[in-house]
């Protein structure tokens, strides 16, 4: 399968080919027809799996088709794509840039934390496609700089994600003004029944298309475990970046401090390292991702919030510094390096507190993580009983949708992992 198999148009063609794309991947080839045909969507994936581009393209091509069609006057916004964080918006806005490159469609991206003011007169020039995450698009929307009357096209993305992140209120009353004639394309890696009952409110007779990244990904990224205990994860860190193969690595933690207090460590021991994380102000996590994406910075330390969606090019290593409580947020972090069928190097910390975690991965990806042991911080008392692989359901699983939190309460999720 190639995009000349997607029926669609030269400019379109033109920019994706120097984009470097060759072959649409699974979700853009199942879900570009579908589109094209102006049928919503309802769409299980996660970043990584060329989610953005498969809605990008088809939405370009046909406000592109409408706009030849008619004799357009005033811009006014016709596609809104409501995204939860400002690193995605930005990353999703770029997508746009860069495959309508050769369209006379004009888009804007807007975020809170930084001033409105060149928003807003980005907006009073006329947009045809805006990126927006909820709170400013609601400020604007209040202060009348924005009306979503003219809404044809509506992506909500990362609605899990936005349903972490105690989006969903704002994202409620964003729906409630859009116009009932619109085609919706809905996308989210996981599917918890609040998200279900949003879906269901939004979409009308959706095609559904389902990708399985984790599956994939997982088996092309070379993983590893070492235990280690927690008072010697500062040590171990320090001891594995002093390998200078790594060249690139994203270093998650739990928490925002903790992601700030490793970066003062590494930069101690002479290690270049900057912190993403919620506290940070959109300028400094802007620059943290820039000087880490043309490799002045080697380290990147980020929370899970930060760090989602975040896309860098040859990303050779993803270390865990702490495990997640959630086995699908593993997934997610190691899928970071390994992106577009490269492979990648997925290095995970595990200390006494974190083994229950790591029996709940190693469930979801249904393998053992290699351990490794030559390493000074090795504590043998914990390479305990290997991972048995499940042969078949026992009773005992049929709660897998329920997920251990630090707490030892449950969180409810279920991932397309495991649907799949
Ligand atoms: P996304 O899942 O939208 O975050 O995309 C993940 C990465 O894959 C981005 O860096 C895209 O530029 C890249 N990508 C998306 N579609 C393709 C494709 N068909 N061929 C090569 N790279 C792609």
């Amino acid at each position: 399968m190639s995009f000349n198999n997607l029926q669609l148009i030269e400019p379109v063609l033109k920019a994706l080919s120097e984009e470097g794309y060759t072959t649409p991947t699974p979700i853009q080839e199942q879900a570009i027809p579908s589109i094209l045909q102006h049928k919503d969507l309802l769409g299980c994936a996660q970043t990584g799996t060329g989610k953005t581009a498969a809605f990008a393209i088809p939405i370009l091509q046909l406000m592109h088709q409408e706009q030849q069609a008619s004799q357009q006057g005033r811009r006014a916004i016709k596609a809104l794509i409501l995204t939860p964080t400002r690193e995605l918006a930005i990353q999703i806005e770029e997508s746009f840039k860069a495959y309508g490159k050769y369209l006379d469609l004009k888009h804007l991206v807007i975020y809170g934390g930084v001033s409105q003011y060149s928003q807003v007169a980005s907006l009073r020039r006329g947009i045809d496609i805006l990126v927006a995450t909820p709170g400013r698009l609601l400020d604007l929307m209040q202060q009348r700089h924005i009306s979503l009357q003219d809404i044809k096209y509506f992506v909500l993305d990362e609605a899990d994600r936005m349903l972490d992140m105690g989006f969903v209120q704002d994202v409620r009353r964003i729906i409630a003004k859009l116009p009932a004639r619109r085609q919706t394309l809905f996308f989210s890696a996981t599917m918890p029944p609040e998200i279900q009952q949003l879906a269901n409110i939004l979409l009308s007779n959706p095609v559904k298309v389902e990708v399985t990244p984790p599956a994939s990904t997982v088996d092309l990224i070379q993983q590893s475990m070492y235990y280690v205990e927690k008072m010697n994860k500062r040590s171990l860190l320090i001891h594995l970046l002093r390998d200078t193969t790594i060249e690139t690595a994203l270093v998650f933690t739990r928490t925002k401090h903790g992601a700030d207090k490793i970066t003062k460590d590494l930069s101690r021991a002479g290690i270049r390292a900057e912190a993403i994380h919620g506290n940070k102000s959109q300028n400094s996590r802007q620059s943290a991702l820039q000087n880490f994406k043309s490799r002045k910075t080697r380290i990147l330390v980020a929370t899970d919030i930060a760090a989602r969606g975040i896309d860098i090019d040859d990303l050779t290593h993803v270390i865990n510094y702490d495990l997640p409580n959630i086995p699908e947020t593993y997934v997610h972090r190691i899928g970071r390096t390994g992106r577009a069928g490269a492979s990648g190097i997925a290095i995970s910390f595990c200390d006494y507190e974190e083994k229950m975690f790591l029996r709940d991965i190693q469930k979801l990806i249904a393998k053992a993580i290699p351990v490794a042991k030559d390493h000074p911080f090795d504590v043998p008392l914990m390479h305990g009983t290997p991972y048995q692989p499940a042969t078949q359901q026992s009773s005992s699983s049929n709660n897998n949708n329920a997920r251990r939190s630090p707490g030892g309460g449950k969180r409810y999720g279920r991932s397309f992992a495991q649907r799949a």
